[in-house]
């Protein structure tokens, strides 16, 4: 009798202790060496298309796209899609009526058949979008205004729209954009569009296990999103953040780096490394990022990494990146370094404040 006490305790003991660490560290699916395309049951394609949004999801030849950023992306967007294979598209995803994420819908729309078109319950006398439904008239898509949970089956992958709800009500158009979870085998994707706070924290209290393996950030990594109790609850092995060089927002904000950062959750992005790509095998993910070529299924890619020193090319002194004088600093006078070394061979001087 004792000895069954004390196995039992033990039992428990081990239970606690399994349990209590999947707060700290979540399994970690993204894998060291890369997973080809042949080994790939889906992969999702973060495509550069500069300050704006464009995903490209692929398995087992079935093909999806979510946005395709700003109408002058148009081109790129469909040669991309042209180098990745893409005969037709089973569905078209407008997140909302923007126009750096509707914009080139209209002219993918002319390039290439598509079966299903996408979009919330949600209208923009903006002409982008105006283009877009002027596209899908033209070529006989179908429209689906999707609700919760509905799901949409894309090859060997899972696509379930978490938001927004047809009844719902937001001051935002942002708050519009239709969230979706990718899931294919263990691995999830969880793409939300330009959903801001709001969106976050319902989501949140829905009780929808949000957890995911990769988080596209929203809004381009604008502080409006990525609040910390959502990426808490989505806890991601990986952040994505599709935003362009020098945007005039200052995206992504610091604070939303900086969240990241202290949640130890390694962040790529598309204004720093171009062209994103997850593989996942259904187990694992990798990540790469290199041009749309076969190259990119060879080398496994590191996090895109923000320079560690900003130097002022007026001033000719440089500055640790959280320096207060970076903020302040205007954007053409700043220059980026990895190293102090390099900044001092430059010729540049350290700062008296934070004396990097
Ligand atoms: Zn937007
Ligand atoms: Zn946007």
């Amino acid at each position: 009798m004792k000895r069954t006490v004390s196995l039992l305790l033990s039992l428990l003991i081990i239970c606690l202790f399994f349990c209590g660490c999947t707060d700290f560290f979540p399994y970690n699916r993204i894998s060291d060496s890369i997973i080809s395309k042949e080994d790939a049951g889906l992969a999702v394609h973060f495509v550069d298309v500069g300050q704006g949004d464009c995903v490209l999801l692929e398995s087992r030849g079935q093909f999806a796209i979510i946005d395709a950023g700003e109408y002058s992306e148009k081109d790129k967007v469909i040669s991309y899609l042209h180098s990745a294979g893409v005969k037709n598209l089973d569905y078209m995803i407008s997140t909302h009526p923007h126009s750096d994420h509707c914009g080139g819908l209209s002219e993918v729309l002319r390039s290439f058949e598509t079966a299903v078109f996408i979009s919330p319950d949600v209208d923009s006398d903006s002409n982008s979008w105006e283009y877009v439904l002027d596209a899908a008239d033209e070529r006989g898509v179908t429209y689906e205004t999707p609700e919760p949970y509905d799901t949409y089956t894309l090859g060997d992958a899972t696509i379930t729209v978490l938001s927004p709800s047809s009844d719902a009500v937001y001051s935002s158009l942002n708050d519009y954009s239709v969230v979706c979870m990718v899931e294919y085998g263990s691995t999830s994707f969880l793409l939300t569009g330009d959903a801001e706070e709001t969106v976050e924290k319902e989501l949140v209290r829905s009780g929808y296990d949000l957890s995911a393996d990769v988080l596209k950030c929203g809004h381009h990594g604008s502080s409006t999103s990525s609040c910390g109790e959502f990426l808490k609850a989505v806890s991601p092995s990986a952040a994505i953040i599709s935003c362009g060089k020098d945007n005039d927002y200052g995206h992504p904000h610091k604070e939303v780096t900086e969240t990241l950062n202290d949640l130890q959750i390694p962040i790529w992005r598309t204004d720093l490394s171009g062209n994103i790509i997850a593989c996942s095998d259904g187990e694992k993910i990798s990540i790469s990022t290199a041009e749309n070529d076969e190259s990119v299924f060879v080398t496994a890619a590191t996090p895109s990494q923000q320079a560690t020193y900003i130097a002022n090319r007026s001033t000719k002194v440089f500055h640790s990146f959280d320096c207060g004088s970076v903020d302040t600093m205007s954007e053409k006078n700043k220059v980026d370094f990895n190293t102090r070394d390099e900044a001092l061979n430059a010729g540049y001087t350290p700062c008296g404040s934070c004396q990097p």
